[in-house]
């Protein structure tokens, strides 16, 4: 009877019947994908999906097989040409990388190797602390701290922020919040990234528990406000213990006041964290040094890989300081993920010690590589490139009588907008967001927008090594088209 059922087992796998075949195919998609990149600046920066796209990706759970051929092919016609834009070279909106074919092969690499980058005696681990190690060295933090690559920034600054919480009072993690945290206070200015105020409320704190201070002209946090309202709070009772700082604001691409938030939170005895998402990475340049040196003295650092580092999505990373205060925020045992003396689980420490995912990718590889393919002082220049076309950009559009800028521009952020002179504040906030969903609509050039002071602007935020002079050329003869030709039928209504 045993015998029979064993006899009687199947051995289906996923591996390919024909790998000759997987093969040629595997070729045909480097081939497609190749061409797809080095062509990109001739296609549009963007195209609406079509509706026969969102119709095929609306239908149900696939019951039958198909050929992975055919796949391809529902790839090629409905996914492929409906991309976000950001790998284009006239692409500036929000703050998104641009990636690179090297890092695409780099990711079919991890992804065939497969391996889970939490622990074992395994060659991705040893390239994720690697990495770690680098970042350290970008910036320029001490041999005693630590890190962990996660998903993007606003994980990063998530997770330094609990590394905060837990080093404010280590009872919080067996004890909880409950009757502890109701005096607990958090502080970053009116600038700071909206990931800030979620990390704030995932750890059950409240937004209430954020206070916002000022921001002064030029967008950076007002340290008097900041000092009067930490003064202000302990009178009344409250327990300030983090501060969060901006290198480079979403916005405006503004540096808090870094030097004098440093010493004022060692004065304090406050945590100090540095959102450095895009701007942390001007810190490499010596022309930024002087601002930027102080992050290295920030308890805690959260940086995107995806955005000024041109990787793909997703991978960001978090610093912090101290590694036994890291260590201390997240450390479990558990009996079935111990450390051996051999064997498999005789690897280094386990990467889940610094961070809430246990099962982790192996985004570390396209980074290890890319640094390794172009080495540092590449990714300077690319940055300084970057930071130089903005500046052109700021210039230009003072130049033209109808174009204002609408911020300073003092990192790789340019606000600004078409203002022909004879419009009220309502109109030409109008104007401006049809000038916006035209350009992306044409497909010429994708800057985003952003409300400054109740003004609707249009904003071209610059971390894409593919761009040019002449890409931003393009954009500002493109506003200036469309902006008179929507300004015409806009009076034309009137
Ligand atoms: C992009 C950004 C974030 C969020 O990073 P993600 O990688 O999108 O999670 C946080 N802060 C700033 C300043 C950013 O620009």
């Amino acid at each position: 009877m045993k015998n029979k059922t064993i006899s009687t087992l199947t051995a289906e796998t996923l591996d390919p019947t024909d790998w000759e075949n997987l093969r040629q195919l595997g070729h045909q998609m480097v081939d497609d994908m190749v061409q797809f990149l080095q062509t990109i600046g001739e296609q549009p920066v963007w195209r609406k999906p079509s509706e026969a796209a969102k119709q095929h990706l609306q239908a149900d759970l696939p019951q039958a097989p198909q050929d992975l051929t055919d796949v391809y092919a529902d790839f090629k016609k409905h996914v492929l040409p409906f991309y976000n834009g950001n790998i284009h070279p006239r692409f500036w909106g929000w703050v998104k990388g641009t990636g690179s074919m090297q890092s695409a092969l780099a990711e079919m690499l991890a992804a065939t190797m497969n391996p889970n980058v939490s622990l074992g005696d395994q060659g991705a681990i040893y390239v994720d602390k690697q990495v770690i190690e680098w970042c350290k060295q970008m910036m320029r933090y001490p041999a005693g701290a630590s890190g962990m690559l996660v998903s993007g920034a606003s994980m990063a600054n998530a997770t330094a922020l609990l590394v905060a919480r837990n080093a404010f009072d280590a009872g919080v993690r067996r004890e909880g919040l409950q009757g502890r945290a109701s005096q607990w206070v958090v502080y970053a200015s009116t600038e700071t990234h909206s990931c800030i105020p979620r990390a704030v409320e995932m750890l059950g704190l409240g937004t209430d528990a954020l206070h916002q201070i000022r921001v002064d002209e030029n967008y950076a946090l007002d340290m008097k406000h900041l000092r009067e309202r930490i003064a202000e709070d302990e009178a009344a009772g409250l327990l300030p213990f983090c501060v969060v700082a901006n290198a480079g604001t979403v916005n405006t691409g503004a540096t808090d006041p870094l030097e004098e938030m440093v010493a004022f939170c060692r004065e304090k005895g406050l945590w100090l964290h540095v959102d450095g998402a895009f701007g942390a990475l001007a810190g490499l340049l010596p022309e930024y040094e002087s601002s930027l040196k102080w992050i290295s003295r920030a308890d805690s650092i959260a940086f995107d890989l995806h955005k000024w580092m041109y990787l793909p999505y997703g991978v960001g990373c978090v610093l912090v300081r101290d590694g036994d205060t890291h260590r201390r925020a997240f450390e479990y045992s558990a009996s079935y993920l111990m450390q051996h003396e051999r064997g498999i689980p005789a690897g280094p420490e386990g990467q889940s010690n610094y961070g809430l995912e246990l099962s982790r990718d192996f985004k570390a590889l396209k980074v290890w590589m890319s640094l390794k393919e172009h080495g540092i002082d590449k990714f300077r220049r690319l940055i300084r490139q970057n930071i130089q076309q903005a500046g052109y950009l700021a210039e230009r559009i003072a130049q033209m009588p109808d174009l204002q800028l609408m911020a300073p521009a003092p990192l790789n952020i340019v606000c600004f907008r078409y203002n022909p002179g004879s419009l009220n504040p309502e109109e030409l906030n109008a104007l401006n967001k049809e000038i916006l969903m035209q350009l992306h609509e044409s497909g010429i050039a994708a800057p985003s927008y952003t409300v400054l002071q109740g003004s609707y602007c249009l904003r071209a935020a610059i971390t894409n090594h593919r761009t040019t002079t002449a890409d931003l050329e393009v954009l500002i003869e493109a506003v200036l088209k469309i902006g008179e030709k929507a300004a015409r039928l806009e009076a034309a209504e009137v």
